[in-house]
């Protein structure tokens, strides 16, 4: 199964205020360095078509010292089968802290 089978969970996400996080070195940004706050938006320029990927569908794949850039070939458009080279962001949820249970 691809991770992009997995962005229908996430429906519910777009409840939370996002914001683009900027990623200063892009090509060398790391599955590991993605927090809970954050979403990896998939996006087609083909077709546009669009997919949030959760961090923990990331993190059973792929090991924290992955480059997304390398998860990006993996990624395969779910509407036009385009592969390899669809554009992702990570978007990181806004909003107050909520105490941690653990
Ligand atoms: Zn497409």
């Amino acid at each position: 199964m691809s991770i992009l089978d997995r962005g229908e969970h996430l429906k519910n996400i777009c409840l939370v205020p996002y914001e683009h996080l900027t990623l200063g070195l892009k090509f060398n940004f790391r599955v590991g360095q993605l927090t809970g706050r954050d979403v990896l938006v998939v996006t087609c320029e083909e077709c546009h078509w669009t997919s949030n990927v959760a961090p923990h569908v990331l993190y059973a794949r792929y090991h924290d010292y992955t480059k997304v850039m390398q998860v990006q070939r993996d990624m395969v458009c779910k509407k036009c089968g385009r592969k390899g080279d669809l554009a992702w962001r990570v978007e990181r949820a806004t909003g107050p802290e909520w105490p941690k249970l653990a």
